[in-house]
């Protein structure tokens, strides 16, 4: 069964209640070459366990378990049960977990369910738990790399550098964690229901620790204030923080203007600067 042909997908889904949900970003993909590069990006072999979130049909799922060693599925919606019983029933290493992924531990479920193996996320995101799910993903810190298609705004916004427009909060969040790199775009039509927006495929290589020394929670409090306020120059950005006459001495003593705006400052820059403003709270 060719799991990217619409009218066996349609005939496959007819009877089994399930109905495309906006609400679970269910956008699945028909267009057999994107899967197919996808899986081949991720750079598996057989020593790899793959966390995929959401499978759908199995359209992706299937091309990463002719690959890696197993695949551990998450998939909310469990109308596609039966479904999936009859697209990936046949494959031993693969393992469907019909649960919401945000709920899970998933370096526990993934100690438990692929050990041995090197563990990678790849994936079709939903679009609606995008961040929320990247930023687990992030945090589990237990896999090495991630290959994910999400919305193509969003992939601008993990690899975007200080000074571009898609530069912010997110940027630095994505790059606290890992390496980003914009792979290919993929356009609606390869998708059914055709979502309204572009989409991208980033691969993140997972850093072993925090790429700078700082305290993280300090660093991503001045993050987000410079960002939530991007209008205003850094240091009023900061008065909530430690005060705007502390945060020009930071700045000053970091050698920068006191006018800078936050989004031109590297993920260094924005180190050194919590690094500073720790320093003069002594
Ligand atoms: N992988 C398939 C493909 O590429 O055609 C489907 C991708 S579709 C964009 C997203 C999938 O994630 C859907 O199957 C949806 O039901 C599932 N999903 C949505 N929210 C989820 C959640 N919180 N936990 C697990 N799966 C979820």
């Amino acid at each position: 069964m060719d799991l990217c042909d619409l009218e066996q997908v349609r005939a496959l889904l007819a009877g089994t209640g399930f109905r495309f949900s906006k609400g679970k970003g269910q956008n699945f993909l028909t267009a057999s070459w994107v899967p197919e590069r996808i899986a081949e990006e991720a750079g598996l072999d057989r020593d790899c366990g793959v966390v995929e979130i959401g499978p759908g049909v199995g359209c992706l799922t299937e091309r990463l378990a002719s690959r890696a060693g197993k695949v551990l599925a998450y998939e909310v919606d469990t109308a596609l049960r039966p479904v999936l019983a009859k697209t990936l029933g046949h494959l031993d290493n693969v393992e469907i977990v019909f649960q919401d992924v945000m709920g899970r531990d998933l370096a526990v479920d993934a100690a438990e369910k692929l050990p041995g193996l090197r563990w990678r996320v790849c994936a079709n995101l939903p679009y609606n738990i995008t961040s929320p799910v990247l930023t687990k993903l992030y945090q589990a810190r237990c896999f090495d790399a991630i290959i994910v298609m999400v919305q193509k705004e969003v992939a601008q916004r993990m690899c975007a550098v200080a000074g571009q427009a898609d530069y912010g909060a997110f940027s630095l969040l994505t790059q606290w964690y890992a390496r980003p790199e914009p792979l290919f775009t993929v356009g609606p039509e390869c998708f059914v229901p055709r979502p309204k927006v572009q989409s991208a495929v980033v691969r993140l290589i997972m850093r072993h620790g925090p790429p700078t020394e700082v305290d993280e929670t300090a660093f991503f409090r001045v993050v987000r204030a410079a960002f939530n306020q991007r209008r205003k120059t850094l240091a009023n950005a900061l008065d909530g923080v430690c005060g705007k006459e502390r945060a020009v001495r930071a700045l000053l003593s970091c050698g920068m203007d006191e006018r800078v705006r936050g989004e031109t400052l590297t993920l260094e820059q924005f180190a050194a600067l919590t690094n500073a403003i720790s320093n003069l709270n002594i």
